[in-house]
């Protein structure tokens, strides 16, 4: 009873203080006003406004009437959590980019490193060079099977040995304490390629002790592609944790299709309760190094000096050399060397750009397949390149990306802007789907695709905090025009910001506002479990 009247009284006493505060303090920090809100969740959109206090979203309402110091007219524009990508390689360039334009500009807050097996090791203390770098997106990392592999055994071709698995199996358990979100695998490239399922599936158990994910690049994604998805599914089920196809592809004319095989192999194995998804990225190219995609593995073992050796060998190189011309043919090649595209060669940067047939013609021979694998060993002795490959069907893209199971992950990174040649993805992926896949050709709808972007990649990593617009959720937010939303990077032009998007929200804090970039540095390390 006394409470009340002392309260006045209190108030009275220093009547302008109170009068001053309430005026000064308003409710929020911030209200997104008029959106479609798209909360992540796949359900319609629907009007509404969205306050933040702090780094956290505090109200979702149709009409919010308090105050904010900052409001923002939306217009009509779309709502949605701030995408989330599980498949990133910005390790390198996020210390050159801290501002990661590109993913910002498409509307990315997290990225997730270390995956195809590789990450950086010990994982601690990547984590906290990322940790005192002021950043703008969001960064956790995978632990990667092939980076703990050769950190015990090299480059070698043969099983571990029981001491060898048990210091593999170290590493992992120390990767996931220090915050892994999982074990990534890249069974396609050396080491990891020298990997049995068993090893592999040892490792994963560490991971699955810790409730992490498998994720990976799966052995082979052309003419064995079937047998690679079985074997990811075996990991996961006998691991015991769930397992994802990372950047999910069928490569390769002869074997356009077979990615009705592959989907049917994942809705079975979730059929008997293996819970086993998918990513991918919305592009019919894929990209790595020329020796790593059309050189054979064995060829690769035991890093460059070796395969410089094998390929002074006559002999051992025109055992090489049938193997690059099938590659061309049947994989990667897709076919013809003017599919291969190089995109960064640091010994020559005037390669970038040029085709393999280009290069083969510039070495003075006709670009026959014969000539074009002569060609592809000349870049690999000079020093290597990385390169795009034109060998995906636009089909097989869309089968899988309709697929409920998959989300969208860019396999990209953060480019220096203007250099080299990327693939586009790194630009583009987030806005590509948005605008191919669900304004011109309406494959999927826009709230899926947003689900497949934020809640799904979320619920995937454990972020019970991020990927949906809710009251209590971290305050990653991006707004885009749904009609105007597209990707510009091309593989003739990557080095081209998406289009679209107006704001962008990381933690709270303002990074894109009407669609310039801003000083602040809110982006986090995350740390699985934690
Ligand atoms: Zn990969």
């Amino acid at each position: 009873m006394l409470r009340g009247p002392a309260t006045v009284s209190l108030c009275l006493g220093v009547l302008v203080f109170c009068l001053a505060a309430a005026a000064q303090a308003p409710t929020y920090d911030l209200i997104l006003r008029n959106g479609r809100v798209v909360d992540g969740g796949g359900s319609p959109w629907y009007k509404g406004d969205v306050a933040v206090r702090g780094d956290t979203i505090v109200n979702i309402a149709p009409s919010i009437a308090e105050s904010a110091s900052r409001v923002i007219e939306v217009g009509g524009q779309v709502i949605a959590p701030g995408f989330i990508d599980i498949h990133s390689h910005a390790r390198e360039g996020i210390f050159d980019v801290p501002a990661a334009e590109n993913y910002i500009r498409q509307g990315v807050a997290t990225v997730i490193e270390g995956p195809d097996g590789s990450s950086p090791l010990p994982i601690s203390e990547f984590l906290s060079r990322l940790d005192a770098l002021p950043k703008t997106i969001n960064i956790g990392t995978m632990v990667g099977q092939g980076s703990v592999r050769e950190a015990v055994m090299g480059q070698t071709d043969r099983k571990p040995t029981a001491d060898e698995l048990a210091k593999m199996r170290v590493l992992v358990e120390q990767g996931m304490r220090d915050g892994a979100f999982g074990l990534s695998s890249g069974l396609f490239y050396v080491p990891g390629t020298f990997s049995s399922t068993d090893e592999v599936t040892e490792l994963a158990k560490i991971a699955a002790r810790f409730g992490g994910i498998y994720i990976s690049h799966m052995r082979d994604e052309a003419s064995r592609v079937v047998d690679s998805v079985n074997e990811t599914i075996a990991i996961g089920e006998q691991g015991g944790l769930p397992t994802q196809l990372t950047h999910h592809k069928i490569i390769g004319v002869a074997n356009w299709g077979k990615s009705v095989d592959t989907l049917r192999l994942v809705d079975e194995a979730r059929k008997h309760g293996i819970d086993a998804t998918i990513d991918q990225y919305p592009y019919t190219a894929s990209s790595t190094s020329i020796g790593a995609a059309l050189l054979p593995a064995w060829a690769q073992e035991g890093g460059r000096e070796k395969v410089l050796e094998r390929l002074r060998d006559t002999g051992v190189r025109a055992d090489i050399k049938s193997e690059v011309v099938r590659s061309i043919q049947n994989e990667r090649g897709g076919g013809d060397p003017k599919n291969v595209v190089l995109a960064r060669c640091d010994w020559n940067e005037s390669l970038a750009r040029k085709n393999l047939a280009e290069v083969t013609r510039i070495r003075g021979m006709e670009p026959t397949l014969v000539n074009a694998a002569e060609a592809a060993m000349w870049i690999v002795e000079q020093g290597n390149c990385s390169a795009i490959f034109h060998a995906i069907n636009e089909e097989d893209l869309r089968r899988i990306l309709r697929h409920p199971a998959t989300m969208i992950a860019s396999d990209g990174g953060i480019p220096v802007f203007g250099k080299a040649n990327p693939h586009p993805r790194s630009y583009g992926t987030f806005a590509r789907v948005l605008a191919v896949y669900v304004r011109e050709t309406n494959t999927i709808t826009l709230e899926d695709a947003v689900r497949k972007m934020s809640s799904f990649p979320a619920q995937r990593l454990g972020l019970g905090d991020r990927g949906l617009l809710r009251p209590g959720m971290k305050a990653d937010i991006a707004v885009f025009d749904p009609a105007r939303v597209r990707d510009a990077a091309t593989f003739e032009n990557p080095h081209q910001y998406a289009e679209g998007f107006s704001t962008v929200i990381v933690n709270g804090k303002i990074v894109l506002d009407a669609g310039a970039m801003q000083p602040a540095r809110p982006g986090r390390v995350l740390y699985h479990g934690r």
